[in-house]
């Protein structure tokens, strides 16, 4: 079976955990299908492929704009 292709990406450039809340990724605490991962504080996030919403909570959490949806 195919993977469903993501459809969130994140702007390294932009992303700055240390600038969040403890090192912890805002998107990863509100995506309602849990398809952000972090492996610990402070480290980059990145989306996992899985059933999008397409709902933009992780767009809107991130305080750095540093997520957009594909
Ligand atoms: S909320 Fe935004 S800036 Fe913070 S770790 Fe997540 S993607 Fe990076
Ligand atoms: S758009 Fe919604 S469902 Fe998709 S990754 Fe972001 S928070 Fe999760």
């Amino acid at each position: 079976m195919l993977e469903p292709k993501l459809k969130v990406a994140v702007d390294y450039e932009k992303c700055h955990p240390e600038k969040c809340n403890k090192g912890v990724c805002a998107a990863v605490l509100g995506c309602p299908t849990k398809l952000w991962k972090q492996e610990e504080p402070y480290d980059s996030p990145y989306p996992i492929p899985g059933f999008c919403q397409e709902c933009g909570t992780c767009v809107d959490s991130c305080p750095l704009e540093a997520i957009k949806i594909l």
